[in-house]
């Protein structure tokens, strides 16, 4: 794996050079493997994974107003609306740490999040590097989200069937107890992937008008989908 260091010469694909600053959105259904990739791609481009469904499950754990705004939707399989989830992303695209760039994992999730984000980045004078999507079959996502697993510690994501934990029940890299997600039921999932169709498909669109957008074949396990991420990021 490349350092961080290594990347000096990093080129964005506006033809910029910025700064080691790398700028991805993760796109694709639940279970696509979003979470997942955000894992290696964080330690090789160093930079934040930033999820906005871990910040709103840590919210929800905090009790925050945040937590309790979002609790419901989520259970529900349901969208937190627009403007709550703006709200956050502001306030979390302002941190230092995302200075350096950052992989957006589950954010945007509508046009009008789209259209914020690039608001938001914007007035930073920042844009965006590249947008990918990963592709799976739908029958084969309910699969997966039924079999996951994660760590509410560190936020590792497991599966049961085809990506285990080394022990049984643990976290590889903190020692946690590794759990089922809430939402992780199949009635809960199914919607989910209902409400990805309507409302988080159409960004397919918007991002490939904008020539962000490239797309990687996520149905031919965790090797295959990483050969062609690091292809698309020059890794
Ligand atoms: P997954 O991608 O597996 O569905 P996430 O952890 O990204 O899971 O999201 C879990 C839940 O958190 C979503 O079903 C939704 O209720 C809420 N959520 C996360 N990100 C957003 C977002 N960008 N906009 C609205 N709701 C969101
Ligand atoms: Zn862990």
């Amino acid at each position: 794996m490349r350092a961080r260091t290594d990347l000096a010469c990093w080129q964005g694909s506006q033809g910029r050079r910025e700064e080691f600053a790398v700028r991805v959105v993760l796109l694709g259904a639940p279970g696509c493997g979003k979470g997942t990739h955000s894992e290696w791609m964080k330690e090789d481009l160093g930079v934040p994974q930033i999820s906005t469904g871990d910040i709103l499950r840590d919210a929800v754990k905090a009790g925050t107003e945040l937590g309790k705004r979002a609790k419901a939707y989520m259970n529900n399989g349901e969208l937190v609306p627009d403007e709550v989830i703006l709200g956050m992303m502001r306030e979390r695209l302002a941190q230092p740490d995302a200075a350096a760039g950052f992989i957006l994992d589950g954010f945007p999730r509508t046009i009008p999040q789209a259209e914020g984000l690039d608001g938001i980045l914007g007035e930073q004078a920042v844009q965006l590097d590249r947008v990918i999507k990963i592709d799976v079959a739908s029958d084969e996502l309910v699969r997966r989200l039924t079999s996951r697993r994660v760590c509410p510690n560190c936020k590792a994501v497991y599966n049961i069937g085809f990506r285990p934990p080394k022990k049984e029940g643990i976290c590889d890299h903190c020692g946690e107890p590794i759990i089922q997600r809430d939402d992780d039921t199949e009635e809960t999932a199914r919607s989910r992937l209902t409400v990805y169709e309507s409302q988080t498909a159409p960004l397919i669109d918007y991002y490939k008008a904008n020539g962000l957008l490239a797309v990687i074949n996520g149905n031919r396990g965790f090797a295959g989908a990483q050969a062609e991420t690091r292809e698309i990021l020059d890794l």
